[in-house]
């Protein structure tokens, strides 16, 4: 759990967070600094213009600016650094119309520094300034004193905000705290947010972890249900249907080899069955046996030949002597030898060729085996006097040969059709096995088109009689040319 996709996200999470909050409190406290700042400055501006008259009225009594720093002590409310007592100046008088308490309480934590008329500082509550001149900005953001109308001094009222414990620097503390307080409740409620948005996205990942390590264990009939509409959901299907596919499969092998063990009994116990009869005394030794036991062993002979090809097939091993080949002449040999017992069955078997076929580039013993194939089917399946026509083609332009066989046989059922090319398929399950084959004939004509870089196509009926019966079946394959 310590290295979890969860712990990793949300780590990622948090550092996004704490980026997030950190820079949106620097940001906002700056800001409510500013705007701050900016209200204090205006704030100082209307005190200092409310309190200049008083101050002119001091400065006419005196006809100086003697004694004005204890005056301006009992505005401010604060002890001066120049070394006069202080003293409240609650109820003093401010002059014109200033008079009442909640303005002295308002001053409070707000420095007033007075200039002479030439700009230097004679009295300021904060100390520090006495005899340094004022800058004119300074001075222009306070208030004029005029005593019959000549400037005398100017005021300036400026919030003490870095003082501790003043009402301005108490405002901004708390402000921060404020904003450091709901940058760490949304991190928090993100933080919960996101930590079920993420359980939401791993879980489906834990599902499918679990669902693979189910199948590594055997359990192939394991599949997720995830039901999200997007990748994850995706990957889903992606891994059902490779779970699908490789239970498919491993049904197949299983299927594959009860019937080669069916397939190999049947003929090894007739021959078991012949000889025990033949050592009990029930049954002559005679060529008749001999004859019946080498069918037999023909019979297995050629069923364990076509696993074999069909299993190398599948290792991708077999080897095809290709060489380039004259399309009439091979298939014309082929239907010359198949000649004979079509003749005996009564059936006409005709090769129609295109003239001046391309040569094919393909290996010839196997093209032979999977036409004699295709022939012994066709011969199998259509009744005497019918016709099984072998007919090779090729289209202008097209890199391959076109081949058919076609018969007037009875035909393949729609039902069967999709499957005669599996291994061990056979339409007439109940057929002896005298009568027929394995079921291996069709599915290696396909191995050995494709091993040529071909395609194989079934198609039934193919024919429709008077009645509107129909019939007949064709088998079509392409052959790849010479130079491909
Ligand atoms: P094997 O070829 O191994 O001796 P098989 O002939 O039964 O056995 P396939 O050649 O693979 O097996 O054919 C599969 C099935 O397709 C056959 O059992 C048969 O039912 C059907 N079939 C094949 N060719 C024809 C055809 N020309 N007409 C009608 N049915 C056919
Ligand atoms: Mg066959």
């Amino acid at each position: 759990m310590k290295n979890s996709l969860l712990f990793k996200l949300l780590g990622a999470f948090l550092i996004v967070i704490a980026m997030g909050a950190l820079v949106m409190t620097w940001l906002t406290s700056r800001a409510t600094e500013k705007a701050f700042s900016l209200y204090t400055t205006r704030n100082g501006q209307y005190w200092a213009e409310i309190l200049s008259p008083s101050l002119a009225d001091f400065y006419l009594n005196k006809n100086s600016w003697q004694g004005v720093a204890a005056y301006l002590q009992t505005f401010s409310g604060v002890n001066m650094n120049m070394g006069a007592g202080g003293m409240m100046g609650q109820g003093r008088g401010f002059g014109k119309g200033s008079t009442n308490g909640n303005a002295v309480m308002s001053m409070s934590g707000q420095r007033l520094i007075l200039a002479d008329a030439a700009g230097t500082v004679i009295a300021d509550t904060g100390g520090s300034l006495i005899g340094n001149l004022l800058e004119p900005g300074t001075l222009s953001s306070g208030a004029p004193i005029l005593a019959n109308g000549e400037q005398v001094g100017t005021l300036v009222v400026t919030p003490d905000t870095l003082v501790a414990g003043t009402p301005a620097s108490d405002f901004l503390t708390s402000v921060n705290k404020a904003i450091m307080s709901s940058a760490g409740i949304a991190a928090v409620l993100a933080l919960i947010i996101g930590a079920l948005l993420f359980l939401q996205i791993i879980s489906p990942v834990r599902k499918l972890n679990q669902a693979a390590a189910a199948i590594t264990a055997g359990d192939l009939d394991q599949r997720v249900s995830i039901k999200s509409q997007d990748e994850l959901g995706d990957l889903g299907s992606s891994f059902n249907r490779m779970a699908e596919s490789l239970s498919k499969a491993e049904d197949q092998r299983k299927n594959m080899i009860a019937d080669v063990a069916h397939e190999l009994r049947t003929p090894l116990a007739a021959m078991q069955g012949t000889l025990e009869g033949i050592q009990d005394g029930l049954m002559p030794f005679d060529r008749e046996q001999v004859d019946s036991l080498l069918a037999e062993t023909t019979l297995l002979t050629r069923m364990v030949g076509d696993l074999r090809l069909l299993s190398l097939a599948d290792a991708g091993e077999l080897v095809l002597e290709k060489r380039m080949t004259s399309p009439g002449s091979l298939f014309e040999s082929i239907v010359e030898r198949a000649g004979s017992l079509a003749q005996v069955k009564g059936i006409s078997l005709n090769l129609s060729l295109q003239p001046d076929l391309p040569s094919i580039w393909v290996d010839p013993d196997r093209i032979t085996q999977l036409v004699n194939n295709l022939i012994t089917n066709a011969l199998r399946y259509t009744p005497r006097n019918g016709e099984i026509r072998l007919n090779v083609a090729h289209a202008e332009g097209d890199s391959s040969l076109q081949v058919s066989i076609t018969d007037t046989g009875r035909g393949i059922d729609a039902r069967d059709l999709p499957y005669v090319f599996d291994r061990f398929y056979r339409a007439e399950k109940s057929r002896s096995r005298s009568s027929g084959g394995s079921g291996l004939g069709l599915a290696i004509v396909r191995q050995l088109v494709e091993a040529h870089g071909g395609k194989v196509t079934a198609e039934s009926p193919v024919f429709t009689r008077e009645d509107g019966t129909r019939y007949g079946t064709r088998i079509s394959f392409s052959l790849p040319l010479g130079g491909n």
